[in-house]
């Protein structure tokens, strides 16, 4: 059985430097917003080259508490992507704000900014990109759209932990930006997780306070806020992975390359990188016209695989009435091709040729 990520693997390598800290959490019983998610938090703010970094509680809430603060709300319409994963949209709908989906670049699968221009209207309020599967979407593009129309730009950076162009992370570039430490994602805790970065002093300040009941001092309540804090236990076994995110990024970088060398002669599409910034491969995405047969070959085998994402958003069930006049066909048709397999950073050369090989094995059959 050849998991979609090991997550066992990279255990063994902080084991004792998580159940230390661990021990130290309960002992002490600071368990809400203890010394752990502060020294996180001045953590992931000097390595993300940001003024501020607030912990939430996932990356869901990390989204959702930056559009408020940067006070998009009911009416106003963001421009997004709708081939993401469903909380990119949910978070934009909390705040009563409308999501416009427009289509995709075909080879890097991220926003287009040509189609974000076209589909602006004087309701506009905020751009939302992803930077999806971890390859930084178009942001210097993106940023001169968003200045010319006085625009917002809240970065969905739950995919791109350590992503980066000319050096500058993703996440670095917006008004704001949110980050998800789900467990499956580049930088991972134990449970949900999530992080609001930000060069706003006045949005990190509404954001400590929306995060905590609305309050900045106890019992003393200003507006009307969220339970959304990061757990200090998450925070222990965050700073430990951390440490060694940069590491955890080549290797995947690596584990990428090496299917891509190990595919080129196959009639697939393997991932682009447009070199714009550095891509951290959250997921290894391919296009297939026979993705199917791929699949349960793949099953087959006990090899992990799957599909981000079978239905694009305007597609959905939730948005299929708001969306009935919405054509996006590149996203259509990447929705229908495409098919990941397993990455992560303790994925072993040997374990990718044996992939590979089954995938040979279909195509060339
Ligand atoms: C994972 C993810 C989220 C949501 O993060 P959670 O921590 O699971 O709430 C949002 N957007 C994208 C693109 C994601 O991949």
């Amino acid at each position: 059985m050849i998991p979609m990520v090991n997550l066992k693997a990279q255990y063994a390598e902080i084991k004792e430097e998580v159940e230390r800290g661990l021990a130290e959490t309960i002992e002490n019983c600071s368990f809400i917003l203890g010394p752990n998610v502060q020294a996180f938090e001045k953590e992931t703010a000097a390595y993300l080259g940001v003024k501020h970094a607030i912990g939430v509680a996932s990356g869901t809430d990390a989204l959702h508490l930056a559009l408020i603060a940067e006070g998009i709300g009911a009416g106003d319409e963001v421009i997004t992507t709708a081939f993401t994963f469903i909380a990119t949209a949910e978070a934009i709908k909390y705040v009563g704000a409308i999501p416009v989906f427009v289509d995709i670049d075909p080879r890097t699968f991220n926003i287009s900014p040509e189609a974000i221009e076209a589909a602006i209207t004087p309701k506009t309020k905020a751009i939302m990109p992803v930077h999806l599967f971890g390859q930084p979407a178009e942001l210097e593009e993106i940023v001169e759209i968003c200045e010319r129309n006085n625009l917002k730009l809240i970065e969905d950076c739950c995919q791109s932990f350590g992503a980066s162009i000319d050096s500058k992370q993703t996440g670095a570039f917006g008004h704001a930006a949110g980050y998800s430490f789900f467990p499956s994602k580049n930088l991972g805790a134990f449970g949900d997780g999530g992080l609001v970065v930000t060069n706003s002093d006045e949005t990190a300040a509404k954001i400590k306070q929306l995060r905590n009941h609305g309050s900045d001092v106890r019992y003393y309540h200003d507006v009307i806020g969220y339970n959304s804090r990061l757990d200090e236990m998450q925070a222990v076994i965050l700073r430990a992975k951390l440490k060694r995110i940069d590491q955890y990024n080549q290797a995947r970088r690596h584990v990428a390359h090496l299917y891509s060398e190990l595919m080129a002669d196959l009639p697939l599409i393997t991932p682009y990188e447009d070199n714009v910034g550095e891509h951290v491969y959250h997921q290894y995405t391919l296009l297939s016209d026979r993705r199917d047969e791929i699949l349960a070959a793949l099953q087959a085998h006990q090899i992990g695989a799957a599909v981000y994402y079978p239905v694009p958003l305007h597609k959905q069930n939730v948005f299929k009435e708001e969306c009935a006049g919405v054509s996006l066909p590149v996203t259509e048709s990447v929705s229908e091709h495409c098919f990941s397999l397993p990455i992560c950073p303790f994925l072993e050369d040997d374990t990718i040729r044996e992939i590979v090989s089954v995938i040979r094995g279909v195509l060339t059959a």
